[in-house]
């Protein structure tokens, strides 16, 4: 009888791949190990077994696996489970949630590489034009990827050119697989065992009694050991000694000291002892009726104002989940926007902490993947924005999604496109565990599950410390500008207050939701605007550099001096952005430090970290920035904050801009005055009777959730119709609207459910690429699965079709 395992691909290929093992290999391997296998013609990748069986597969013979990686699985059943469960709801491949969910270091890297044959004389007259780049391109470099190969070609296609160069006899193909990830090592240095007994230690120093540098060493060596009493590192044991490593050489060549290894970690948290603190009595009854909710809920819902100390609630529980032995997921919307918090964890649970960060090194990954894999003292609580999600729980006692309203939770590209915050609860529910959303403003579908029955729900409307909220000012620029009550973009009122807040050494913070100096530029005689040639957008004015640029590719251009349409030199910016505010601010307030918070001053690898330091430390006394600013950030000494324009947060086109627009401003809004002092909230906007408006300034959640939900209903959105949302995109605008029309059309036939489009959406080109969009609006009471059955059946026929091969489709399920 031979031996069959059933393969996961890193690839989007909705199906799993049979090998064929020997015997012995069947006998060892496991679900959840990695094994090397060929691929195609000569791919090799790293494949996840996920099953063990003896049915041969039907239409293809089996190939055998290279080999096999692990010695113990790496990925547990239950995440196995987990990722089918993604693949299947969000409509892709258990391939790309592997791929996605693995550090890049455990996904072997199959590089196919060619060299060119020294033994054989090539007479480049005899060669094709492709064949002869080849073989140029190899005598420049001694090797390259199949990969480079492409490129140098410029096409895809070239495994028949290289076959044929094979037969030749011109080029050797060498496929090498080699594990990326090397844990880092640390040199321990300790004595042979024969001189470990006390009675040998003066038969040791008689043997040293002319060697003084190496006796002083080994002395040294054993009062270290006696105060720390752990292994002695070299390096340390030469911080500390002032010795030098010549030293330590000859005493290891003595046979006296013994080297030796331990791989070492390489994050590591000092835990600061200091940080207890009791809950306050508001905190204390919301912790109570937290664990009282989750003996009958899974999921409960901690609605707190912000700086009501719902961090706090957090540590106390995740204490007691692992006082009793669980494992705890803490999930953020981003890790960088939120170092504070990771601090105050780190530093509150030491070494229990792991944070796995997108910014992290593919290393720092696999040690938490290995941490958690064998629930280690040293992640048994893990930090983590969406992919912590992935690693091998397999004791969760707890689940806290933070922040659970933001929209960064969601996944948009590449697949698996899926919601942390839902998917979070589905592994919760795996693992028995309980999952804790908190908000000071939680989104609409969260709250309907509330009022459903379906989450528990506590309540926190106090914030910590008896802080009041802050109160909540509009001005309404219309009347301004009107009255001539405007410089620049900031009304008489909003500067009197500023004045008045930084003349007493308090701190301010604006906030403007866009970026740049203005978003467009026209042009006064002919109202033409410069558009970025690849993108249907117009292209960002940038005033310090003088440039305009496109948000969505990146393309920059000199700012123009003339119109390029009509040549006219009246040219004129529209529209404001954070830079203006900036620029606006270094005149109105010349001694006055100005701080900047955006997208393009937080590039580098500690560009948030360090603003928010500044900030923090008083450094800058007002800072502008677009909505990373609402992210949970605290500062002690700010006591207004200002919003310079509300309207363009709620004219956007998208049926969650209202709940959005609520969600921002409330968050903006809490950053004012979380100590002492009550603080102040300044709105301007042209629409103050908005209901949205009005919402925010009596900080009627209730108001605002009651409205948006019946709109939701009329319009028939979520939470009562499910969205899924197929982007389809080609270069040839012909080809793609006729192929998007072809799909609608077979959709509707084949669903009696709204389907809408094809639709242009706003910014309907993107890179050279066209784009349309199709919504499928499924009511809650239908069968999701068979829905989804029906589109993906469409789908596959859309793609049989020649002529639409090329067309790129991307499925979006419960699209935000
Ligand atoms: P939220 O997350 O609800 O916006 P935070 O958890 O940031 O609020 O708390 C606001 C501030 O109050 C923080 O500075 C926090 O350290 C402080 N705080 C909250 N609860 C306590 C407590 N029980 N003891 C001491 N300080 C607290
Ligand atoms: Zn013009
Ligand atoms: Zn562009």
């Amino acid at each position: 009888m031979p031996y069959f395992i059933e393969v996961v691909l890193p690839l989007a290929l909705s199906k799993t791949f049979t090998y064929q093992v020997s015997e012995a290999e069947y006998q060892y391997i496991q679900k959840g190990m990695r094994v090397a296998v060929p691929f195609g013609k000569s791919k090799i990748y790293t494949g996840l077994v996920i099953d063990l069986h003896q049915n041969p597969p039907v239409l293809y013979q089996a190939k055998e696996i290279h080999q096999i990686l692990d010695e113990i699985p790496v990925v547990n059943e239950l995440q196995i489970a987990h990722w089918k469960w993604i693949a299947d709801y969000y409509m892709c491949s258990v391939g790309e949630v592997f791929k996605s969910a693995l550090p890049t270091g455990f996904l072997l890297e199959s590089e196919t590489i060619i060299s060119a044959a020294k033994e054989t004389e090539i007479d480049a007259k005899e060669l094709s034009d492709s064949e002869f780049l080849i073989y140029q391109a190899l005598q420049q470099q001694s090797s390259l990827k199949v990969d480079d190969i492409i490129a140098v070609l410029g096409k895809k296609n070239v495994f028949p050119i290289l076959n044929a160069m094979l037969a030749k006899k011109a080029l050797v193909l060498q496929e090498e697989v080699s594990e990326k990830y090397k844990p880092k090592l640390t040199r321990y240095i300790r004595l042979q065992e024969e001189f470990l007994q006390q009675e040998q230690l003066s038969e040791l120093m008689e043997i040293l009694s002319r060697a003084q540098k190496q006796r002083e060493l080994v002395l040294h060596y054993f009062q270290l050991q006696a105060k720390e009493r752990k292994p002695v590192s070299v390096k340390k044991l030469l911080e500390t000694s002032g010795s030098t490593s010549a030293v330590v050489k000859s005493l290891v060549d003595k046979e006296i000291f013994e080297e030796y290894y331990i791989a070492e970690d390489r994050v590591a948290f000092e835990k600061d002892d200091d940080l207890s603190f009791n809950l306050s009595s508001a905190q204390q009854k919301a912790f109570d009726e937290i664990n009282a909710s989750f003996e009958e809920n899974a999921v409960t819902l901690l609605h707190g104002v912000t700086a009501s100390g719902k961090t706090e609630i957090y540590i106390k529980l995740i204490e007691d989940y692992i006082e009793s032995g669980k494992q705890v997921l803490y999930l953020l919307p981003e890790i960088a926007l939120t170092t504070q918090l990771v601090t105050r964890l780190t530093a509150y649970f030491g070494n229990q902490v792991a944070v796995f960060h997108s910014k992290y090194s593919n290393n720092e990954r696999v040690e938490v993947w290995n941490q958690v894999l064998h629930n280690s003292e040293k992640a048994k609580i893990v930090i983590g924005a969406r992919s912590a999600l992935f690693l091998p729980f397999n004791d969760l006692g707890l689940i806290v999604i933070d922040e659970e309203h933001e929209q960064t939770f969601k996944q948009f590209d590449p697949a698996p496109r899926y919601h942390a915050r839902d998917a979070a609860i589905v592994l919760a529910a795996q693992h028995k565990a309980r999952v804790l959303l908190g908000s000071a403003t939680p989104s609409l579908e969260t709250y309907f599950n509330v009022k459903a029955g379906k989450y528990g729900l506590v309540e926190l409307f106090e914030r910590y410390g008896n802080v009041v909220l802050p109160e909540i000012y509009l001005v309404d620029l219309k009347d301004k500008y009107k009255r001539k009550r405007m410089t620049g973009h900031f009304s008489d009122e909003l500067l009197e207050v500023m004045s008045e807040s930084l003349g007493k050494g308090e701190q301010v913070i604006l906030f403007q939701n866009r970026r740049g100096y203005s978003p467009f530029v026209e042009c006064m005689t002919c109202g033409h605007v410069p558009q970025c040639p690849s993108c249907d957008v117009s292209l960002t004015y940038y005033k310090f550099k003088n440039q305009l640029r496109c948000h969505y590719c990146g393309h920059s251009i000199a700012n123009p001096t003339h119109c390029h349409a009509c040549q006219s030199v009246d040219l004129s910016t529209k529209g404001f952005g954070t830079e203006q505010i900036e620029l606006e601010l270094k005149t109105l307030f010349p001694n006055k430090v100005i701080g900047r918070m955006d997208q393009d001053t937080t590039r580098g690898k500690y560009g948030y970290e360090k603003i928010i330091d500044a900030f923090k430390n008083q450094e800058i006394d007002i800072l502008v920035g677009t909505q990373m600013l609402a992210k949970g950030l605290h500062f002690d000494n700010v006591t207004l904050v200002g919003v310079m324009n509300a309207d363009n947060m709620l004219n956007q086109p998208d049926f969650r801009s209202h709940e959005r627009a609520y969600q921002m401003m409330m968050q903006v809004a809490g950053r004012a005055g979380r100590s002492e002092k009550r603080g102040k909230v300044m709105i301007q906007t042209y629409n103050p009777y908005h209901n949205i408006i009005q919402q925010v300034v009596s900080n009627d959640y209730a108001g605002m959730f009651k409205e948006q939900l019946y709109d939701r209903h009329n319009f028939k959105y979520p939470p009562y119709y499910r969205l899924i949302k197929l982007t389809q995109k080609h270069r040839d605008f012909d080809k793609l609207k006729e192929g998007s029309l072809w799909l609608y059309n077979v959709l509707v036939q084949q669903l009696q459910i709204p389907v809408l489009g094809p639709e242009e959406p706003a910014i309907s080109r993107i890179r050279n690429e066209y784009i349309r969009t199709i919504l499928i609006k499924i009511p809650t009471q239908q069968h999701l699965g068979n829905t989804k059955k029906t589109i993906q059946k469409v789908l596959n026929s859309f793609e049989a079709i020649a002529q639409y091969r090329a067309i790129k489709v991307t499925i979006n399920v419960d699209n935000y």
